[in-house]
């Protein structure tokens, strides 16, 4: 699998995007970042999107992608996520007010713009190409994290989480064929009281997670970094050992 990180931060500054992973060009994990750092043609070739949740630093770009895919000729985009998540999409977001229902718009092609893919939560389901798991993690609201694989390669996506347990153990269980986990580290260890009350995790908290993998030793990836943490949150990395620990960087391709 080859991923391209469209945004990897849970703030917004200059040169620091939002939440956005492009799989293999062309299944989209989270909508915090589409068109600020993906050209049109690469945008014209999304057919899936995986949303964790329903808070904005991962859905706002979702309404202006819409925009630049109307003229598509081709199938419309699945957005795909719990039953939860798709509802507050569908109320508080592309709501006919604050912006329109594309599921009602179509394209070029005489498709629909967008549908609603309702994931079972704990089950495995086709997404694309794709077999993907939705597993709720433990944040402010339902949010749920996604094990998607592909031939004998999968990985783990935790989504917004502090500690928690299921997306742990269902990762292991893949054995050998996780091949990489992706992973919310938002704050420094010293904020720690930050990271409990918004439900994130910490390099300390971090650390006490890798072991619920038993022995497996995937890639390890970093996301949703606070940008004004940046350093602390690196400095406080590097006292993790034992793993290959990857914190990732907006425009970067990773190969699985
Ligand atoms: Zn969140
Ligand atoms: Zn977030």
């Amino acid at each position: 699998m080859i991923i391209k990180t469209l945004g990897c931060h849970g703030g917004q500054l200059p040169g620091r995007n939002l939440t956005g992973f492009l799989v293999n060009g062309e299944m989209l994990i989270d909508g915090g970042t589409v068109a600020m750092n993906s050209g049109l043609s690469e945008q014209r070739r999304i057919r899936n999107i995986l949303v964790s949740h329903a808070h904005l630093d991962h859905t706002n770009a979702i309404p202006f992608f819409a925009v630049n895919i109307v003229s598509n000729k081709t199938e419309g985009v699945s957005i795909a996520g719990s039953a939860y998540t798709l509802d507050a999409i569908k109320n508080h977001l592309m709501n006919d007010i604050i912006w329109p229902d594309f599921t009602k718009i179509k394209n070029f092609g005489g498709k629909y713009v967008f549908s609603y893919k309702q994931l079972k939560l704990n089950k495995w389901e086709k997404v694309g190409a794709y077999r993907v798991m939705a597993v709720p993690v433990n944040h402010t609201i339902q949010c749920t994290g996604f094990l998607i694989g592909k031939g004998n390669s999968y990985i783990m996506y935790s989504g917004d989480t502090k500690e928690t347990e299921a997306i742990w153990a269902e990762a292991k269980k893949l054995g050998k064929k996780l091949k990489a986990v992706f992973v919310d580290v938002a704050f420094p260890d010293r904020a720690g009281f930050l990271a409990e009350s918004s439900c994130h995790l910490t390099p300390a908290s971090f650390a006490g997670q890798l072991h619920k993998l038993g022995g497996l030793k995937p890639k390890v990836f970093v996301y949703h970094l606070k940008p004004e943490y940046l350093k602390e949150i690196r400095a406080d990395m590097k006292k993790i050992k034992g793993y290959k620990i990857t914190i990732m960087e907006d425009g970067k391709t990773y190969k699985i």
